[in-house]
Parts: structure tokens; sequence; C-alpha cells
């Protein structure tokens, strides 16, 4: 039996105190709130009850803090409801659809297969709603208060954000409002709000029949690749030649190809012009492409049910009234900080999506639970480092990336000290299927060494191939480490400790 850790937590340490030394912690609460007009005073204010607010709260609370979460949507943030969590259920949704291929190659008879869009969305969104549910326990069983609505910060003297006409401060505030989708504006592109962002394919109440997709990033190809595999018929609007631009060049050209070699017609070198509804309520979407810029074509989709922006995502730092607090933001308003989440303004933090930097759930989540361990453990050096981030793209096959891209370790370390070990190879799954999909592999080795700076991957089975090896690469791995561990037969991930 595991016993629990023995901690004497913050506040308990509080209590602690000789009676003195509290009453003037007392005093002190109590200078603090009349300073901010009467505010109601915690420790740790948390704004955004997303992935990194919450874990951030949660964590302080655990370790003594009177914690608050302000959220003016639903808990849980982007990630529970509009982001990873449904995703991923369409995704796997999109897996089955594909699989069903493979069936009849695999020996099983089946028959009249029809698929209901709203069966698995009734049951996503009862999903979410537990989690939503789960969550708000949680906060409820750590002692973490939820103040639902907008927060906004004040005129008052000291740190001080205003919700519903409440004030609230604490000395120390954690910004986590994360960010929402891009649309263009009609002004860009006339018509541009008739279509959609990924918040709204979580509202879908049925497949579109025809669809178009705008963006080559990770939610671009995502939803693409979902649309298509149930299928939509899917195109793909990308301003260059290839989708995941910022990932290693081998990944990007395959993912391209995978997307086209499952039905996605890719529209290359184009953007969109104007869209218009006709009284049907379908739509037209005017594009130009323009491989060489000289010779731009006019072209038009027609009878879209569907046109979905994934054209990136912008900060939610709008409506905070950051004059009042002067917290600075870069050029598209993603709040500045350094590596231990401060901003500029003392007392005021900010990490996750709103910062701009590794737009990644678990990076939110651990950003936010180091910060409350230097918060409130006194443990001045912790911090979130931000190397060797793995992450997976929920493609067809999915992509498992981490460290350096090959174009990313030649910048660092000079051509000549850098080798890349790659392969390209048909899983055995696909041995008796008529439907096949390549797996690509790629190590990335530095220096005489050969430590392993990145590996890419895409491929059946890839998304959970990738924890246990990016956590070789965090240790340091080189490439004799890898051809030293024994290969598991018959898998894919074999190949990454066999290449040559
Ligand atoms: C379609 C999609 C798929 C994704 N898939 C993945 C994935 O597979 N894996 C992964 O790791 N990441 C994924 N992400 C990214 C992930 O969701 C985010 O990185 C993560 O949610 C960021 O957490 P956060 O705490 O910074 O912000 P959020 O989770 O966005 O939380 C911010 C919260 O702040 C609230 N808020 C904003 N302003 C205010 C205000 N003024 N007052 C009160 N509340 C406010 C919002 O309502 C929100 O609940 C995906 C994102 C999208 C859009």
């Amino acid at each position: 039996m595991r016993w629990p850790r023995p901690r004497v937590p913050w506040a308990a340490r509080a209590r602690l105190l000789p009676l003195a030394a509290a009453a003037a912690a007392a005093a002190m609460a109590q200078l603090r709130a009349s300073s901010s007009s009467s505010a109601t005073a915690f420790d740790y204010l948390v704004l955004g009850g997303g992935s990194g607010g919450l874990a951030s709260a949660r964590r302080a609370a655990e370790l003594g803090a009177r914690a608050a979460v302000v959220e003016e949507g639903r808990l849980g943030g982007t990630c529970v409801n509009v982001g990873c969590v449904p995703k991923k259920v369409m995704w796997n949704t999109a897996v089955h659809s594909e699989f069903i291929h493979d069936h009849m190659d695999y020996g099983f008879e089946i028959s009249n297969v029809k698929f209901n869009w709203r069966v698995i969305k009734e049951k996503r969104d009862a999903y979410v709603k537990r989690l939503n549910e789960i969550y708000q326990n949680n906060l409820n069983k750590a002692r973490v208060e939820t103040i639902l609505g907008h927060a906004s910060f004040t005129a008052d003297r000291e740190p001080t954000v205003e919700v519903d006409g409440k004030k609230y401060t604490a000395p120390h505030i954690l910004i986590a409002t994360g960010g929402r989708p891009l649309i263009p504006s009609e002004s860009e592109i006339p018509g541009a709000s008739l279509g959609i962002s990924s918040d709204g394919f979580f509202e879908l109440e049925e497949l579109p029949k025809r669809s178009v997709v705008v963006g080559a990033g990770y939610i671009a190809v995502e939803i693409a690749g979902i649309f298509s595999a149930l299928g939509s018929k899917t195109s793909l609007l990308i301003r260059f030649d290839k989708v995941l631009r910022n990932f290693d060049s081998m990944v990007s050209s395959n993912c391209t190809q995978e997307l086209e070699n499952n039905g996605v017609d890719i529209w290359k070198h184009s953007q969109v012009k104007s869209v218009t509804k006709s009284p049907s309520g379908r739509l037209t979407v005017m594009v130009t492409s323009s491989p060489d810029s000289y010779k731009p074509t006019f072209k038009t989709i027609e009878d879209v049910d569907c046109l979905l922006w994934a054209i990136g995502r912008q900060p939610n730092t709008g409506g905070l009234n950051f004059d009042h607090v002067d917290v600075k933001v870069d050029g598209k308003g993603h709040i500045i900080v350094d590596e231990f989440q401060n901003t500029n303004r003392k007392g005021i933090y900010a990490l996750g999506d709103v910062c701009g930097k590794a737009l990644l759930t678990p990076v939110a989540i651990a950003a936010g639970r180091k910060l409350a361990h230097r918060l409130f453990e006194g443990k001045e050096d912790s911090k979130l480092d931000y190397t060797n981030i793995p992450t997976v793209v929920f493609s067809h096959p999915p992509i498992g990336t981490v460290g350096l891209t090959e174009e990313e370790a030649v910048a660092a370390f000079g051509r000549e000290n850098v080798k890349a070990y790659t392969t390209s190879f048909i899983p055995m799954y696909y041995a008796v299927t008529k439907r096949k999909a390549k797996c690509v592999m790629k190590l990335v080795c530095a220096n005489k060494e050969e430590k392993v700076v990145g590996l890419h991957m895409q491929g059946l089975g890839c998304d959970e191939m990738l924890q246990g090896f990016a956590v070789a690469v965090k240790m340091g791995a080189t490439k004799a480490d890898f051809d030293r561990t024994v290969a598991i037969h018959p898998t894919s991930s074999e190949e990454l400790v066999t290449l040559r």
C-alpha cells in the first residue's frame, strides 16, 4: 500500500505561524482589499478555466493557497470543449471508417455499413458535458473557488479584476485566457463570415456532403482528414505547395501526399477570394490559384455545404483591459513572458496559448503546475523546459514528432555535423489489405556522438509510439543507445532501433 506523501501546505504553514505574524498577515490582506475598493482577496487569482489555468489553480490549492478561477465559458477551455478531446473522438470515428475498408481483406463479411454523424455527435457532446462536471467537482474538492463571468482588469492601484461588477484581487494573478480561431474579416474576403471555424466544426449537426477547408496547419490537416474519411467530398486550400510547412520536410511532403491518397483534393498555391451563398443555402467559393505568381487563375468551388477556416488562432487578450495594468503584448497580441512565466508587471503571470508558444494542452498544464510550485512552495527554479516537446498530429496515418527538424538541426549545428537516418516502408498490417499507407521515419543526429536531436515519423501507430521515444530524446540518447536497444518484432517501432 502507498501512503500519501506527508506535506505541510502553504496555508497550514501559515496557521502554524505565531499569532502575531498571523494577525499581521490578516491586516495585510485587509489592506490589500481596501486599496482595491473592497475587492475579495485570494492568494492566487487565475483568469481562464482551461488546461493551464485549472492545473495551476488546483496545484496551488494543493500547496495551501486560497485560489480562485474566473471562467467566462465552459470549464476545461479549448481542449475539452472545442479542441483535443472532441477532435480525438472524431478522429477515432474516422479511423473506424478507414478500417472498415480492410475488414473484408481480413476475412470479415460486412454489409450495409452506414454512418450516422448524429449518433457520435450526441455521445461526444455528452462525454464533454461529463468532463465539464468532473472539472467543476475537482475544483470544489480542491477548494478552488469558481467565479463565472468575463474578467477584466480595473483601474485600481493594486492589480484588481472585475467580474460581473464584483472585484477580486490577489498578490499573484495568472492570465491563462487561451486563444480563439481566426476568421478573415469581410473587408479582406467578402463573404468570409459564411464560413465556420474549428469551433463551428463541433456544432455541425450533419456531415457536410461537400466541404472546403482553408489552411495548412495541423488543425486544417486533422479536420480535412476527418471529413474525407467519413465521406465528405473535401477540398483543402493551401497557400503554398505543402501542408505542415513548419514540420520536418519529410513529414510535410508525406502528409501532403497521404491527404491526396485519401481523396482530399488539395488546391495548392490557392487563396479564397470571395464567398457567396445561393438561395438554397449552399456556398460558392471563389479561389485564386497562382503557382506562377504572374498568372493567377480564378476558379470556383460550387455547392459547398461547409467552408471551414483553419488559418490560425489569436490570443484572448482583447477584453482584459491591459491598459490598466500595463501588461506588455507582442505585435500579435500574445503576452510577453520570461522563462518563469512572469509578465513585465510584478505579480502578474501568463502561460498557455495566450503567450503564443507551443500551443498544446500538456504545455499549458506543465507550465501552470511549475508556476504554482514556484509561487506557493518556494521552489524558486521551478519552470517549464520548452525544449523537446513531443507532439502528434492526428492525420491519416498519424504523425509523431519531437525535437529539431533536419532543417533546424543543420541551421544549429552545420550541415557537416548533422546526419539523418531515414526509412520508408509499408507496415505489416497492410500485407493483406488492398489499402496501403506508408510509414516514414527519420532520426536527426548531431555531432560526433550522434546525439538524437530530432525524431519524426508518420505511419500507423506513430501517435502511440512517440511518447516513449520522446523520453529517450529528452534524456539525450544517442544513435548508439537506440541501436543497443533490442527490437520488438513484428512492430513498426522496431524500425527506429534498426536504422542504418
Ligand atoms: C481543434 C483543436 C484541436 C486541438 N488538439 C490538440 C491536441 O490534440 N493536443 C494538444 O495538446 N492540444 C490541442 N489543441 C490545443 C489546446 O487545446 C490548447 O493548447 C490548450 O487548450 C491551451 O490551454 P490554455 O489554458 O492556454 O487555454 P484554454 O484551454 O483555451 O483556456 C482558456 C480559458 O479562458 C477563458 N477565458 C478567456 N478570456 C477570459 C476572460 N476574460 N475571463 C474569463 N475567462 C476567460 C476561455 O473561455 C477558456 O475557457 C487543440 C486546439 C484546437 C483548437
